[in-house]
């Protein structure tokens, strides 16, 4: 059989896809770049998807013909491949349309779950009929009937690309139940799960060390279902907070889950891609836990966010505040020099942003400079406040990260902090005991005036803690809905 990687064209084709995928991946960066970003990643994935089906065109073309020695490759048709394609274009379109900037996080994670399974159904297929992808020899044995011996090399990209494929399949629907609300985000915690999860672990790697020895079904289906097992109890004591970091993390597994079995069906795109896929994945999580102060272990290990779940909500509303009109916010902003909005995860619960947008177009008009303040974990899932801002056609110069503004709190007359809490909590750089302590936070308190739009004083942040900055002198307190709250601020200001 003939490899697409032998084939220097179809090898310089699945480079320049590389290439595009890279170039996706620099311009996701930055919100400015992010729809030429999506662009060469639609241009490199035409290109790795055109080069597959030419490569094997002669391949797809005796199978249509039915010639009877090309059958025993099991391929499909041209037209069930490109039925396939479109059925899944047609999904990937209607959710693309219709998901809610709020739910993107479990969105991703149900995405994820399809590239596990599509890496084990894959190696399944691999296992079962290897002559057809090439990774196999035919073996006459002295006595018993002749057989396919897998090689050994092969044996190890299957048995750890179905390993990582049914972690991320199970993980991520785990992850998505969770984000989804049809389980509840409090962390299960099992008791003696370390040691059953390095159990599993090392059976699993014991298991595919010795399948390179005997290629039995039973090894096979051992290590799937342990796999399966794995990703379960892995995800299950990792709280709601941590989420999403869990599903970057999956994502960088399904990454690796496609590389190696890219080295099984001798696809270079697929090492290519899930190669980038798997390490960018990585380096997010990594990100995102040093924003959050976790090490990426603790993350792992699970637990975070227990002692919040089961708290009576944290917030001692016990203590003095002070609260405000829309009126009064409206006529703090339109005599200050400075106002920094700092938005967080409320503000997309209220779908606040193109309301927020006309606040800060009114109070330009009023000649006050205004600024966003974006902390890096504020939302649910990074990037969260850029896309919705962005959506609003917030300029970009208006927006700044946590290092580049945090300094100019102290020379600002308010901060208008809206459906943000945990990303604005003091507490983080003072109080040892509290869960976001360590964590780089906005220094909000230190305005001459903080405006606190929120529901209700009873309602906590992602962490479940209490927010000191609620019962300051210069903190008035907003209690409505981000959106509602923000459209009678814009009619105060006419
Ligand atoms: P928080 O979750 O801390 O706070 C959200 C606030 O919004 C609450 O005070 C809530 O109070 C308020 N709120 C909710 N709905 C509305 C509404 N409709 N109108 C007005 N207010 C509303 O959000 P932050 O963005 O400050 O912090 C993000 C948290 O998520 C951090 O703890 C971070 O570590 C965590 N996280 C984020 C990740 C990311 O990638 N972005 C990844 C992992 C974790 P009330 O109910 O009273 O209205």
């Amino acid at each position: 059989m003939e490899h697409a990687s032998v084939n220097p064209w179809a090898a310089l084709a699945y480079l320049v896809a590389g290439v595009c995928f890279i170039l996706a991946l620099r311009g996701l960066s930055s919100p400015a770049t992010s729809q030429r970003g999506n662009r060469m990643g639609i241009i490199g994935m035409t290109i790795a998807v055109v080069t597959t089906l030419v490569t094997h065109a002669p391949m797809l073309q005796v199978a249509a013909i039915g010639n009877g020695a090309w059958f025993e490759l099991d391929t499909v048709t041209l037209i069930e491949i490109l039925a396939a394609i479109g059925i899944g274009a047609a999904i990937g379109l209607f959710t693309a349309r219709k998901i809610a900037m709020t739910d993107m996080p479990q969105l991703v994670a149900a995405f994820h779950s399809l590239v596990g399974m599509a890496a084990v159904l894959v190696a399944a297929a691999a296992f079962l009929n290897p002559q057809a992808f090439g990774i196999a020899d035919r073996v006459i044995p002295m006595i018993g009937q002749p057989f396919f011996a897998i090689y050994p090399q092969s044996r190890i990209e299957m048995g750890l690309g179905i390993a990582i494929g049914a972690i991320t399949f199970s993980g991520s629907v785990i992850a998505f139940l969770k984000l989804n609300g049809n389980m509840g985000g409090a962390p299960i915690l099992l008791p003696g799960r370390h040691v059953i999860n390095l159990t599993v672990l090392a059976a699993i790697l014991g298991l595919v060390a010795y399948f390179t020895q005997d290629q039995s079904p039973w090894i096979f289906w051992t290590i799937t279902a342990l796999s399966f097992a794995i990703g379960f109890l892995l995800i299950v004591p990792i709280g709601g907070a941590d989420m999403p970091v869990v599903v970057s993390m999956l994502n960088s597994y399904s990454g690796w889950a496609a590389a190696a079995m890219g080295f099984t069906l001798h696809n270079t795109a697929m090492i290519i891609t899930g190669a980038l896929v798997g390490s960018s994945g990585a380096i997010l999580s990594y990100i995102m836990c040093k924003a959050m102060n976790r090490s990426f272990i603790s993350v792992i290990a699970g637990g975070f966010g227990a002692a919040a779940a089961t708290s009576d909500g944290g917030a001692k509303v016990d203590r003095p505040w002070k609260r405000g009109s829309a009126e009064d916010a409206a006529f703090l902003m339109s005599q200050a020099e400075q106002v920094i909005i700092v938005p967080g995860y409320g503000m997309a619960v209220a779908q606040a942003q193109h309301a927020l947008r006309e606040m800060g177009d009114k109070l330009k008009a009023h000649g006050v400079r205004v600024k966003y303040a974006i902390h890096p974990v504020a939302g649910r899932m990074p990037g969260h406040m850029n896309v919705l801002l962005a959506e609003a056609n917030v300029p970009y110069d208006e927006v700044f990260e946590l290092e580049d503004i945090n300094g100019e709190f102290a020379q600002t007359d308010v901060a208008f902090v809206i459906g943000a809490n945990d990303v604005t909590n003091p507490a983080a750089k003072t109080d040892k005991t509290s869960p976001i302590y360590g964590m780089p936070v906005l220094d909000v308190e230190k305005a001459k005036t903080v405006l606190f739009v929120k529901r209700s004083m009873g309602g906590v942040g992602y962490a479940g803690v209490d927010n000191d900055v609620f019962y300051m002198d210069n903190t008035m307190m907003l209690l409505a809905d981000a959106k509602k709250m923000v459209e009678e601020i814009v009619k105060s200001l006419d």
